[in-house]
């Protein structure tokens, strides 16, 4: 499952996983876990973690392996965060090739303007400059400014700036990935997240998962 940051991955992963009765494979909660269990790792884990940047892949490759190859995961399994890289990619066809395992590889596109209007909640009067948040502090009209009822927009400011860096380098990150799984003739799915509820994502999913499941 690949999905930018706010694209409602985790959600859609566990809807996903409860749905068919297998585990939830999220490489980010599991150096999480390790790095609490094991000291060792912590210091190598924990500062590449922490500069936001990607733990190498053999650490990665061998642990995903290792969970892959318990029994709840013999009749499938959802991989969130994973693969992340090219080198995390090849891994894993060849992974599944070995077993036979076959996989859908499902992306959740949303568009990038919406995700920051999602996380921030932040909106701004154009003409007069009140700030409202849609959750803490909204309009008593949908959209529209208290005094003036002009329309309102989404404001650029610094933690639009971080979010935006972070879409990005998702961005950066996950296309080549997702560009080489394509040309390797892999199932590759693009679902539409942007606007709909997780419940119409989800079923969205489900039917791909099914259609797979026949094929
Ligand atoms: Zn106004």
């Amino acid at each position: 499952m690949f999905g930018s940051p706010g694209s409602g991955k985790g959600t859609q992963a566990k809807l996903l996983t409860r749905r068919l009765g297998i585990p939830h494979i999220s490489t980010g909660d599991m150096l999480r876990e390790r790095v609490q269990r094991d000291r060792e790792l912590e210091a190598s884990v924990a500062s590449v973690m922490h500069a936001g940047a990607l733990a190498p892949d053999q650490l990665v490759n061998r642990m995903v392996e290792e969970r892959l190859g318990q029994g709840d995961a013999a009749k499938g399994f959802v991989l969130d965060g994973y693969p992340r890289t090219l080198a995390q990619a090849e891994e894993l066809c060849h992974w599944l090739d070995e077993r036979g395992v076959r996989e859908v590889v499902i992306y959740l596109a949303v568009d990038y303007n919406s995700i920051i209007a999602r996380l921030t909640g932040r909106r701004q009067c154009p003409r007069c400059g009140t700030l409202y948040n849609l959750v803490s502090q909204p309009p008593k009209v949908d959209m529209q400014c208290d005094r003036d009822g002009e329309a309102l927009v989404i404001r650029d400011d610094d933690s639009e700036t971080v979010i935006r860096e972070r879409l990005d380098a998702y961005g950066r990150q996950t296309r080549p990935v997702l560009e080489f799984l394509r040309r390797a003739g892999r199932r590759v799915e693009e679902v539409a997240a942007g606007s709909d509820s997780p419940e119409q994502v989800f079923e969205r999913i489900c039917g791909i998962v099914a259609n797979h499941d026949r094929a």
